[in-house]
C-alpha cells in the first residue's frame, strides 16, 4: 500500500452518525444525528459532543411481498440501457411505475420482499448473476425465506406433533418462522450483501432442475394424457403418494450407504458421489424428527416404545402428511395439469413452470401477495372452488398488472401520521412523494 492510499483510508467515528440531523440537546449544535437503527429503537449521537440517545420507533408490520424471478430479472433491465429489453420495457409506463413503488414502500419500512432459494439458483444460472443478486437482496434487504426442505420439515412436525398431542394441527403462516430476519424490525441504513455460496455449482443447480422437470414431462405423457380422471381423483393422488415417496426415499439411502460402506477402500479418498450418499438425506431427516417428536412429549418424559409404535403405526395409516399445506397446493396445481393433458394440451409444462409451482406451494401461505408469471396464477385459479384456497387472490401477475399497482398503492394510502413522523425522524423526508399521510 502506498503513502497516499493510506491517506485516504483514514477512520473517523463520526462518518457513522449520518442525517437527519437535529439539535444537540446539550452543546445545542444542530450535528445530533442517527447512530443506529435496530429492531423498534433508534440512537442519536452528536458529532460534537458525543452526547447519545436512545429512542423508540412505533411496531410495524410489513406486507409481505414475493417477486418472482422474471421481476427482479425485468427490474434489471429496465435499468441498464445496455440491455436488448430495456427500451421496451422502458415504453411501457408500469415497469417504470412498480419500481418506484416498490422501492419507495421498502424504504418507508411498509414492505418486505424477501429472497428465496428459486432466485439464488435461478440468478446462478444467468449472465445476469451479479446484477440479479443485486437487485433482489435491495430489494429483501438480507431476508430470505428458508429453504424449501425446511418448509416442508416444518409443516410434517407439526402434522406430527398434533397428531402425538391429539389435536389439530395448527399452521399459523407467521412469516416469521420460515425468514431469515425479522421483517417487522425498522432497516438499518445499510446491509452487508454475502458472497456467492461457493458449494452451489452452476451444473449441480441444472441437473437437479433438469431431473425435476424431465419427471413431470414423463407424468404428462405417460399418464395423465393417458388416463382420464377428474381433479379430485389427480389432486388426491398427488398427496396421498408423498409419504410412499419419502418411505421409499429412506430405503434408498439406506441401500446406498449400505453399498459405500461395503466399497470404502482406505487407500483412496472418498469422492463426492459417495460422501453424499454418506450423509442423512432430507427423508432420513424428515424420519428421524417424526420419531423424535413421536418418543418425546412437548411436557416432558419419554414414551414408552408400544406408544411409540402405535403412534407411528396410525399417523402413517391416516396419511396425516398429506395434509401438509405444501403438498395440497403443489397437488392442486399439478390435478389442473393432468386434467390439461387429458383434454389433449399437447406441450408438457415447461422447467420454469415447475419452478414455479414450487415457489407458489411452499411461499404463498406466508406471503400477503405474490407476483408471478401468468401461466402459474391461472393455474392456481383453475383449482376447483371446493378446494381452492382462499390464497389464491393474492396472486398477481402481467395480466392484472393493473391491481397490483393499486394494491400497492393502497399501502401507501394507508401509511398513518405517526408512521411518517418516525420516518422523517430516522430517514428523512426523501421517500414521502405521494403519501397522503405526508402532506398535512
Ligand atoms: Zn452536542
Amino acid at each position: 500500500m502506498t503513502a497516499a492510499m493510506a491517506d485516504t483510508i483514514t477512520f473517523d467515528p463520526r462518518n457513522f452518525i449520518g442525517e437527519p440531523y437535529r439539535i444537540c440537546p446539550k452543546c445545542g449544535h444542530g450535528v445530533f444525528g442517527i447512530l443506529l437503527i435496530r429492531g423498534s429503537r433508534y440512537t442519536r449521537r452528536c458529532r460534537d459532543c458525543w452526547t447519545t440517545a436512545d429512542f423508540r420507533l412505533p411496531t410495524l408490520r410489513k406486507k409481505i411481498i414475493y417477486l418472482d424471478q422474471f421481476v427482479i430479472s425485468n427490474l434489471v433491465k429496465l435499468k441498464n440501457p445496455t440491455t436488448p429489453a430495456q427500451a421496451k420495457l422502458a415504453a411501457d409506463p408500469f415497469w417504470q411505475e412498480l419500481y418506484d413503488l416498490i422501492f419507495q414502500l421498502r424504504h418507508l419500512q411498509m414492505i418486505c420482499c424477501p429472497d428465496s432459494w428459486s432466485h439464488e439458483e435461478e440468478s446462478r444460472i444467468s449472465n445476469m448473476n451479479a446484477d440479479l443478486k443485486e437487485m433482489y437482496e435491495r430489494l429483501s434487504g438480507g431476508n430470505s425465506f428458508e429453504q424449501f426442505d425446511g418448509i416442508k420439515a416444518k409443516q410434517i412436525g407439526e402434522l406430527a406433533l398434533a397428531w402425538s398431542e391429539g389435536r389439530e394441527p395448527q399452521f399459523n403462516f407467521d412469516p416469521r418462522s420460515v425468514l431469515s430476519k425479522d421483517p417487522d424490525e425498522w432497516d438499518e441504513r445499510f446491509y452487508i450483501s454475502v458472497q456467492d455460496n461457493p458449494f452451489v455449482t452452476e451444473a449441480g443447480i441444472r441437473q437437479t432442475r433438469q431431473a425435476h422437470h424431465a419427471n413431470v414431462v414423463r407424468l404428462f405423457k405417460d399418464v395423465w394424457a393417458k388416463q382420464v380422471r377428474d381433479f379430485d381423483y389427480w389432486y388426491d393422488l398427488e398427496r396421498t403418494d408423498y409419504q410412499r415417496a419419502i418411505a421409499q426415499s429412506v430405503v434408498q439411502s439406506q441401500r446406498e450407504r449400505q453399498g459405500v460402506i461395503a466399497s470404502i477402500d482406505p487407500r483412496e479418498q472418498m469422492s463426492m458421489e459417495a460422501l453424499n450418499k454418506f450423509l442423512p438425506s432430507f427423508a432420513e431427516g424428515l424420519l428421524t424428527s417424526i420419531l423424535h417428536v413421536m418418543q418425546f412429549p412437548r411436557e416432558g418424559g419419554v414414551r414408552s416404545p408400544e406408544e411409540q409404535t402405535k403412534l407411528l403405526a396410525c399417523f402413517s395409516k391416516a396419511n396425516r402428511i398429506s395434509e401438509a399445506p405444501f403438498l395440497k397446493l403443489q397437488a392442486m396445481m399439478y390435478a389442473v395439469i393432468a386434467m390439461k393433458a387429458a383434454a389433449g394440451q399437447r406441450e408438457p409444462p415447461n422447467e420454469g413452470m415447475t419452478t414455479d409451482i414450487d415457489n407458489v406451494a411452499h411461499l404463498l401461505p406466508y406471503c400477503d401477495a405474490m407476483f408471478l408469471d401468468k401461466e402459474c396464477r391461472a393455474l392456481m385459479l383453475n383449482v376447483p372452488m371446493h378446494v381452492r384456497p382462499d390464497d389464491a387472490k393474492k396472486l398477481y401477475s402481467m395480466q392484472v398488472k393493473v391491481e397490483f399497482l393499486a394494491f400497492l398503492r393502497e399501502i401507501r394510502d394507508s401509511i398513518t401520521v405517526e408512521h411518517v413522523q418516525a420516518i422523517r425522524e430516522v430517514y428523512g423526508d426523501k421517500d414521502l412523494r405521494g403519501v397522503p399521510a405526508a402532506q398535512q
